[in-house]
């Protein structure tokens, strides 16, 4: 049986230009294209319209289709596509999921290649101005998940991050920013350090927000900031004010 080869490709941030060159190649010539919910409908234009497009992300009000689900999708499309892209926000490898598809890939003998995406952790707040490591604030970033399934496997040490990095990006967020400040404030960190929240980043609904650690959960509440938002908490967040750059349609 002749079998094709899955591309686990990076859509990038939002923005569907900083999608790669390599990554809108393969979607013009791929029979099969499998998609989450973070990956914009432009992008998506990009392959070619015979081919099969299979949504896996989560539906309003259910469940995203599992992971072991999405992993035998995967095997099954090798078996029917030649170029099968498995297009996922951002970057693949970043909070993606990309490792455990490519494991289950190299189980099954599948051919397989990994394309890079720009990542929402680092160009979300760039495009709110905010430069994770300007050489005054910070010489050590950290991208951690906000997600609490994130925190029942491996759980992120919150009390020693609270002192060990100058800039922390929280990805997948929102949904316990009330508990992760919480947990920040009793490792000890500076209820004054600065903290900027992007929502829909890199997008023409783009919003940001900035306050300090002790108020940006009312700031949150307040505007009622949703998911996919990027939590930027550092002294570098303040830059967002003075270096804001992106004007969106608002
Ligand atoms: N692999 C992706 C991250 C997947 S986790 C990447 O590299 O970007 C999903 C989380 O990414 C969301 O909960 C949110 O925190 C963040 N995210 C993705 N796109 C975003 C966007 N346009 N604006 C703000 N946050 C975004």
């Amino acid at each position: 049986m002749v079998r094709g080869k899955v591309y686990l490709v990076g859509a990038g941030p939002g923005d569907p230009k900083l999608l790669t060159l390599k990554a809108a190649e393969l979607l013009a010539k791929a029979d099969i294209v499998i998609y989450d919910r973070l990956v914009g409908s432009s992008i998506l234009k990009l392959a070619p319209k015979m081919a099969k497009k299979i949504y896996v992300g989560k539906r309003s009000g259910k469940h995203e289709v599992p992971q072991d689900k999405i992993n035998e999708l995967l095997v099954k499309a090798a078996g029917e596509g030649r170029t099968i892209v498995r297009l996922k926000g951002g970057d693949p490898f970043l909070f993606g999921r990309g490792g455990e598809e490519a494991e289950a890939l190299q189980e099954n003998n599948i051919a397989f290649e990994l394309v890079p995406g720009v990542t929402s952790a680092i160009a979300t707040p760039e495009y709110a101005g905010i430069p994770l490591t300007h050489r005054d604030y910070a010489s050590a970033v950290a991208v951690v998940t906000g997600h609490r399934a994130g925190d029942a496997g491996r759980p992120v040490k919150w009390d020693k991050l609270a002192s060990a990095v100058d800039t922390i990006v929280v990805l997948m967020g929102m949904e316990s920013i009330e508990a992760i400040v919480k947990k920040l404030i009793e490792g000890g960190m500076d209820p004054n350090r600065p903290v900027a929240v992007v929502e829909q980043g890199t997008t023409k609904n783009q919003r940001v927000f900035i306050a300090k650690l002790d108020n940006i959960v009312d700031e949150a509440k307040k505007n009622s900031v949703k998911p996919p938002a990027v939590i930027v908490i550092g002294e570098v967040a303040q830059l967002g004010r003075k270096l804001s750059w992106f004007k969106t349609a608002r």
